[in-house]
């Protein structure tokens, strides 16, 4: 099976022209790669690029008064196939549970679009030995109900998100077999946390199916090495 890349944009860039050109860059370097590249950028610039689509986030409901929400079938509307749900970011500042990543997870597969369930632990839990727990809980409580089979996990330990402190590659392989344990042997998981084209290799080789790419995802040479990492 091919290896899934990421790049998670976040909340950049800020103009429609620098969108259209990190999009242009970005898929003229991985267009003959052998490896599912997959591009999340703001809402807004959803339709400005050409490739694999996925967004940063989705709604539950369909439509209706929910003011500022952008709804599955908009996404799909636009040619999104994946959706990020319960990035430690959305947890963090916008007070997301895993019984609202549980509703978006189940709307997301209903309307045929893939989630990437992000799941991690901070730097206090890891410290405490609460790593395990907090996965558990992460995954019991997010994908209660959930067919396993049609979702990607992306393993990020919130403390290696954006500190350019990766996760080491043992561990992380470690914390990648405690989550296919608990979860499904066909379950697809990748490495998110300060990914980029020097250690990419590392986890991919180390069995993960792919990595979930923030900051080097935005700098098109670095982003595409790291793709090659997947061939
Ligand atoms: C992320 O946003 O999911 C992420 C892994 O960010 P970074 O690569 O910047 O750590």
């Amino acid at each position: 099976m091919k290896k899934i890349i990421v790049a998670n944009w976040k909340c950049n860039p800020v103009t429609r022209s620098e969108a259209e050109e990190l999009f242009d860059s970005v898929s003229k370097g991985v267009k003959d790669m052998e490896v599912e590249t997959v591009i999340c950028p703001p809402f807004v610039f959803l339709g400005l690029g050409s490739g694999i689509l996925g967004a940063q986030d989705s709604f539950y409901e369909e439509k209706g008064a929910y003011t500022g929400e952008v709804s599955v079938t908009m996404l799909k509307e636009l040619g999104c196939q994946y959706v990020i749900v319960g990035h430690s970011e959305r947890r963090k500042y916008f007070n997301e549970t895993d019984e609202l990543v549980n509703k978006k997870i189940k709307a997301i597969l209903g309307a045929g679009l893939t989630p990437i369930v992000c799941i991690g632990e901070t730097e206090e839990e890891r410290e405490n030995n609460k790593t395990e727990e907090i996965l558990e809980k992460e995954i019991k409580d997010g994908l209660e109900g959930v067919n396993l089979s049609k979702i990607i996990i992306a393993y990020e330990p919130i403390w290696a998100i954006g500190t350019g402190n990766a996760c080491d590659v043992e561990e992380a392989q470690r914390m990648r077999e405690v989550i296919q344990k608990m979860t499904s042997k066909e379950i697809r998981i990748l490495y998110g946390g300060s990914a980029n084209a020097s250690n990419a290799k590392g986890y991919l080789d180390a069995g993960f199916d792919g990595l979930l790419v923030g900051g080097a995802s935005l700098k098109a040479s670095e982003f595409i090495k790291i793709v090659e990492q997947g061939i």
